[in-house]
């Protein structure tokens, strides 16, 4: 967890008074992968390749371009026939901290489906994670958003494990994961981020916006 207190300060001062006093809810974009679930294209990976993937090696987001290398083609062949959140889990806390805030707060989940390595079966990843969601997630599907451009979509607050898709939000959250595990909290200052890496973190963050 690294809060920048003076970014929040600022977000509550921005906040308007019907958002302030609880008669109108904060909009919260939440991303799906990584903060909400680990697919498991690691296992995945693992899987094809016949031994174990270290993540601590690996920093880049794309994950498959290093650990896959040159075999990368001949892993996406049969990319639709993947189910990455077979067996996945949501994370601790999660459905807990959104049902626990929710009269306070309106919860989007906005998630990207769309592999670049495998385009044509954007639909079966896309109807995996729909899936997925309406079972482990207490989010309502009316809210659930599949964009690959998080961009177009404007709340008070964005959670995501990418900087890129914090655009439009007056409150930047960033939720850790090994691609940005190691971005110095002077980063962090200077674009204005809050760090948070369990849904304890975001408990206590909702709490302090509210309170
Ligand atoms: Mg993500």
């Amino acid at each position: 967890m690294y809060f920048n207190y003076e970014s929040i300060l600022t977000f509550k001062k921005k906040l308007s008074k019907a958002k302030l006093s609880g008669d109108k809810k904060i909009t919260v974009m939440i991303d799906m992968d990584s903060v909400m679930v680990d697919p498991l294209y690691i296992e995945a990976m693992e899987k094809f390749l016949g031994h174990d993937i270290d993540l601590d090696d690996v920093n880049s987001f794309y994950v498959q371009d290093v650990v896959l290398g040159d075999r990368k083609k001949e892993f996406f062949a049969n990319f639709d026939k993947v189910n990455l959140y077979d067996g996945a889990k949501i994370f601790d806390g999660c459905n807990e901290v959104l049902k626990k805030y929710s009269d306070r707060f309106e919860f989007y989940m906005c998630t990207d489906y769309i592999w670049k390595e495998a385009v044509w079966a954007a639909g079966a990843n896309l109807m995996n994670k729909y899936n997925f969601m309406l079972e482990s997630s207490v989010i309502t599907p009316r809210n659930f958003i599949f964009t690959g451009d998080k961009s177009i979509v404007k709340t008070d607050i964005k959670i995501d494990d990418r900087t890129t898709n914090l655009v439009n939000a007056r409150l930047k959250v960033l939720y850790t994961a090994w691609h940005n595990k190691n971005m110095p909290d002077e980063k962090l200052d200077k674009e204005k981020l809050v760090r948070v890496s369990t849904w304890e973190d975001i408990d206590y963050l909702f709490n302090l916006i509210i309170s």
